[in-house]
């Protein structure tokens, strides 16, 4: 009450919230937290690949969640209700695409009514736009007889180049959505980039005894992966993409596998061993149970650590 006359005036105040900001100020540069006009951008991305990608680049300058767990068929995943408010609240949703999420994301995009992530809106983006793409129809584009590939192979992320054009879009699409960071998501980007190129280098030493070793697997989860890494995929224990397997086609790809000294059945974690299992007891081969994402397993937490722990697998199922 000393300065009764100045206190409730607009000058005393002004200078009293001055005084504010520069105490806050200087506590958040003592702290080393960045002064930053923007907030965190809210991401959503329908698989933790996906999500791993996006922090890598997006550090602490991002809220990343992630709908499918690694664990799940990211074809048929169950929708929840939870789904629909994190689409509601994202200032970007990151997809697969190449159709891989048909068949759940459409709906929940729909009742987000979120106008940010539908598609053509600024806040949508399909990371498969630079990746390669394999197993590209030739004739007309359909779901015919149930092939759940019908824009190409969808699981494309399991090739690192494309784990790296992955990184690589996601930093534009950053960069455009907050370019205030955007050296900060450059220099991140680059980080990355390095790491991937020598764990690229680690990979490739430890995979290099097997080039050209035959594979079968049971869904078409695996060709960017064998590409990358040399190994040839001769068969599948599905006859087409998203159909199970059948006796007389089960029966036929124990032949091939015969004639052609077939060792390793890879299984992504959501399907039945039973099949699996019965082709290894005819053929002699064995059931490896790869993680074809990240999250797939608990211990595999990145991007990277994907990649380690189905070349330990392969690795050691060979020694
Ligand atoms: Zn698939």
């Amino acid at each position: 009450m000393r300065d009764n006359d100045l206190s409730g005036s607009p000058f005393s105040l002004w200078i009293r919230a001055v005084a504010v900001l520069c105490v806050v100020g200087g506590v958040l540069l003592a702290s080393g937290v960045p002064a930053r006009a923007a907030g965190k951008l809210n991401v959503v991305a329908t698989t933790e690949d996906l999500a791993s990608l996006v922090r890598e680049v997006g550090g602490d300058r991002v809220d990343v969640e992630a709908l499918a767990r690694g664990y799940q068929d990211p074809h048929f995943v169950e929708a929840k209700p939870s789904f629909i408010l994190k689409l509601t609240r994202a200032d970007l949703l990151v997809v697969v695409g190449r159709d891989l999420e048909i068949g759940w994301l459409p709906p929940l995009m729909t009742q987000s009514r979120n106008a940010k992530v539908q598609p053509g809106g600024a806040g949508y983006l399909d990371a498969s736009q630079n990746a390669q793409i394999l197993e590209m129809p030739t004739g007309q584009l359909t779901r015919a007889m149930g092939d759940v590939h019908p824009q190409g192979n969808p699981h494309y992320w399991l090739d690192p180049e494309n784990g790296r054009r992955i990184a690589r879009t996601v930093q534009q699409k950053l960069a455009q959505l907050q370019p205030a960071d955007a050296g900060y998501f450059a220099q991140r980007l680059a980080d990355f980039e390095r790491r991937l190129t020598e764990a690229q280098q680690r990979w490739q030493s430890r995979m290099a005894p097997f080039k050209g070793l035959k594979v079968v697997t049971y869904h078409r989860s695996w060709p960017n992966f064998a590409s990358f890494f040399g190994l040839d995929v001769v068969g599948y224990v599905e006859p087409k993409p998203g159909i199970p397997p059948s006796p007389a086609h089960t029966l036929e790809l124990m032949q091939l596998m015969k004639r052609q000294g077939v060792k390793l059945i890879l299984v992504e974690p959501y399907f039945d061993l039973k099949t699996p299992n019965a082709i290894a007891r005819e053929t002699g081969a064995k059931v490896l149970v790869m993680a074809p994402s990240v999250g797939g397993e608990k211990e595999i937490t990145d991007y990277f650590k994907l990649f380690d722990y189905d070349i330990n697998l392969i690795v050691s199922a060979l020694k």
